[in-house]
């Protein structure tokens, strides 16, 4: 087994990029349209951001509302799977969509483009 000092593996694994997946003309998404009185939406699961209307070209063209997903997708990563759906379901009971602090989050996320350089991404039709 290869012995490797730590610093160069640690840097390894920060520039190594995190896989997203698009999903275009989701219904998921589509439906929180409706519940949301929204015309388009991106709605993120994990590692997957579900659009209702957007193709996925048009959805990347748009920097911070890349940026505004990708920070859903750090807030499941750092909290796991079930537990941050719980949490972010939980939240939007009491406080509904927009009051939601974890959307108020990401919206403070929106700004911060650099986000998109830690990720690459997967189109699935
Ligand atoms: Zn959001």
């Amino acid at each position: 087994m290869e012995l490797v000092p730590y610093l160069s593996d640690s840097t390894d694994t920060a520039t190594e990029k995190i896989r997203v997946r698009i999903r275009q003309n989701a219904l998921l998404a589509k439906i929180a349209c409706k519940c949301i009185r929204q015309k388009d939406v991106a709605l993120t699961v994990y590692k997957t951001i579900y659009l209702s209307h957007s193709t996925p070209g048009g959805f990347l063209a748009n920097e911070r509302w890349v940026a505004h997903e990708l920070a859903h997708v750090r807030q499941f990563m750092t909290y796991g799977y079930i537990r941050f759906l719980v949490m972010y379901l939980a939240e939007s009971l009491r406080k509904g969509y927009f009051q939601n602090k974890w959307e108020a989050e990401a919206r403070a996320q929106e700004e911060k483009t650099d986000i998109l350089q830690e990720f690459y991404f997967e189109y699935q039709l």
